[in-house]
């Protein structure tokens, strides 16, 4: 489908969240819920840092919406994240019967980017492109507009270890 201004738009407001998560000693990532009608109906940033690494705002998003939506409204709802999915919550969307997802860096870039930093692997869990673990989800992204501001906030943050 590719990216639309207002894409855009939700994906500037992810950033922020991000960069509000890396201010609070959290990892930097943010993501949005946001129905048919293009309400934002929930928001969150990860929150790992108490040492809950399932904590990412997309597993967060899922259970909100497991509890708040009705299956229908689910379907044609949009998450927009900073940070594409992991498989956790690839699959956590999923099953909860989530819509079409929407990323502004990809997995394989912060990939790349820590191995330029000469960062070891964060993730103790393969980093599954969305579609390997949920192949039948709508995904658009990256956003080539976010990359180097994100790439900033993952570099400060690998700094800080
Ligand atoms: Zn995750």
């Amino acid at each position: 489908m590719g990216l639309s201004a207002v894409d855009l738009e939700h994906l500037r407001r992810c950033v922020e969240l991000a960069r509000e998560a890396l201010d609070d000693g959290d990892e930097p990532f943010g993501s949005l819920l946001v129905d048919a009608g293009g309400r934002v109906l929930f928001e969150d940033r990860n929150r790992t840092s108490g040492g809950d690494q399932t904590r990412h705002p997309e597993f967060e998003i899922a259970r909100w919406a497991a509890r708040n939506m009705e299956p229908g409204d689910r379907g044609e709802a949009t998450v927009y994240t900073s940070g594409e999915h992991c498989p956790m919550c690839s699959a956590a969307h999923a099953w909860v019967g989530l819509g079409r997802i929407v990323y502004a860096a990809s997995s394989e870039q912060l990939g790349s980017w820590r191995a330029q930093w000469g960062a070891a692997p964060s993730s103790p869990v393969a980093a599954l492109p969305i579609q390997t673990v949920a192949p039948d989800l709508a995904v658009d992204g990256p956003a080539p507009e976010l990359a180097e501001e994100l790439r900033e906030l993952h570099e400060r943050r690998h700094r800080l270890r």
